[in-house]
């Protein structure tokens, strides 16, 4: 049976360390004018660049129109790169990720796409700084759609041209840290392996239903053999 896995980044494949909410700040007070110190904090698990664009903006009362958007996200693809690259960046590749990546392909069976909140160009700097970018072929982004549940159909319409191979819902999986990669998958009628790396402890998740629940993807052969079963 062929297998789409299909992975979240923030708090499942890697952890910025601030960086990401650090930079969305960046270009509040640099394109918006408005200090970071004014803000609420961010509701950023989960959500998505849209959503979370949508909630800086109504915080500092600005209208989203496309080309305050356009220069917003600039700002912030310029600032995430300069944070991904200073000297005390903090991030880190979460427990068993950068054995796991290598291991999925070694076994062969399954393609491995993204399933992110991040804009392409933002998903594609997190993931560069970690070396992580060729383990994935294709994906469904922060561009795509606000809302995180519509993602899942354009992750596996790209996933098949990238392949040829169409996907149906049951060979998909979704890896996820939050409700909502765990919801997106469900709107898609896939499955969720949901992961406690993020905000969310395995206690936490577990009453949204994921097919299955760790508390990290350190144990390579059982999360291999999980996906790939
Ligand atoms: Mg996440």
């Amino acid at each position: 049976m062929a297998r789409l896995l299909l992975f979240d980044i923030d708090g499942t494949l890697l952890d910025t360390g601030g960086a990401g909410g650090a930079s969305l700040l960046d270009a509040v007070e640099d394109v918006l004018g408005v200090s970071r110190n004014t803000f609420p904090p961010l509701n950023l698990a989960g959500a998505t660049d849209g959503g979370i664009l949508r909630q800086i903006f109504s915080h500092a009362g600005r209208e989203l129109d496309a080309l305050t958007q356009e220069a917003y996200l600039a700002s912030y693809l310029q600032h995430l790169h300069r944070r991904l690259h200073a000297s005390d960046f903090p991030g880190v590749t979460l427990p068993g990720v950068l054995d796991l990546l290598p291991a999925l392909a070694a076994a062969g069976g399954a393609d491995l796409g993204l399933l992110t909140g991040n804009v392409r160009r933002g998903a594609e700097l997190k993931l560069a700084r970690f070396d992580l970018t060729h383990h994935f072929l294709e994906g469904a982004f922060g561009d795509d759609a606000v809302d995180r549940n519509l993602l899942g159909p354009f992750a596996m319409e790209r996933m098949s041209r990238a392949t040829g191979r169409c996907y149906v819902a049951s060979e998909v999986i979704v890896i996820g840290d939050t409700p909502k990669d765990i919801a997106c998958a469900h709107a898609i009628g896939a499955r969720c392996l949901a992961v406690g790396t993020g905000q969310f402890a395995t206690d936490q998740l577990q009453p949204h239903q994921p097919w299955q629940c760790l508390p990290d993807l350190a144990d390579t052969a059982r999360v291999c053999d999980l996906l790939l079963s």
